[in-house]
């Protein structure tokens, strides 16, 4: 049972199975709440529906099932919150913080590729049009638990960023901010390849008067080419053969330096001596190459 009021969560969206990237992040913020006798959710990031793949969300539970990360609660699809994110983008717009954009991507592209803020001020209203936030509040910097103080570009914090998409999808930023707050999550573990986005999403927490969540930004696995290991660049789906080996290469990437003998062990004892050991301030700062080799 939780003894504390520590809640994270692991969010992957259901583009593809998990792969060894996506097992540092549900690992790191899986060890991070449950060391601190706190609650584990998961949400699937179904948004974005021409990038998913059928059966990828299922195919994600049940891998996270057979690795022993086991969560709390019922799983959150964002696909089902629609109504949500609409009354609270409703709410924005009446406090005059929305407006309507039918800029193109090539415009954008023309103008440096941030958004010069050409709509604000035409009024434009009716439907096929992005709606986009009046960013009048810009948050630079932000304070990561394991990385410390991050700034961000200026011109990347003051832009107007977009909330609903013109073909009517709703923005990851806008989405993640409610769900997480909806859910009482305390602290964001994700990967670093969400660092920049986070300070859209704290401008958008302090203008919906949600609490501001912790942070804590993991390193990256990357492939040989430097690039992340990613769906996109066809990373291998996990192994359901050697789960222990594989638990074992996510610890030692987290640097928990897993003793030697433990490679051979089952999920459970992996992840028992995981949470006897687990030291947030070993994990390294720098994404790195992956010596992780697929078994498949
Ligand atoms: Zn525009």
């Amino acid at each position: 049972m939780p003894i504390s009021s520590y809640t994270g969560r692991f969010a992957p969206s259901p583009s593809g199975p998990l792969h060894f990237g996506s097992l540092i992040a549900a690992m790191g913020s899986y060890l991070q709440a449950r060391a601190q006798g706190g609650r584990w959710l998961v949400r699937i990031e179904d948004l974005d529906p021409p990038r998913e793949v059928p059966g990828a969300a299922d195919l994600i539970l049940r891998t996270l099932d057979s690795y022993g990360l086991h969560w709390d609660g019922e799983v959150v699809y964002q696909s089902r919150r629609h109504p949500r994110y609409q009354q609270l983008l409703d709410e924005l717009g009446i406090r005059g913080m929305t407006y309507h954009c039918d800029c193109s991507r090539a415009r954008i592209q023309e103008a440096g590729g941030i958004y010069p803020g050409h709509c604000r001020s035409r009024d434009l209203s009716g439907a096929g049009h992005a709606i986009r936030l009046r960013m009048d509040q810009p948050v630079y910097e932000f304070d990561d638990r394991l990385l410390g103080r991050i700034s961000v570009p200026i011109a990347l914090a003051e832009e107007d960023f977009i909330l609903k998409r013109r073909d009517g999808l709703f923005a990851y930023n806008l989405a993640v901010v409610i769900d997480d707050a909806d859910s009482g999550i305390t602290e964001v573990v994700r990967g670093a390849d969400l660092i920049e986005p986070t300070v859209r999403q704290i401008a958008l927490y302090r203008l919906l008067g949600y609490p501001e969540p912790g942070w804590l930004h993991l390193p990256l696995a990357l492939q040989s080419d430097g690039r992340k290991l990613s769906k996109q660049n066809h990373a291998p789906p996990l192994s359901q053969q050697h789960i222990g080996q594989t638990l074992w290469q996510a610890l030692a990437f987290l640097g928990q330096c897993p003793p030697a003998e433990l490679a051979g062990a089952s999920a459970d004892i992996q992840l028992t001596w995981a949470l006897q050991h687990w030291s947030m301030r070993s994990i390294p700062h720098r994404s790195s190459e992956t010596t992780h080799a697929s078994h498949s």
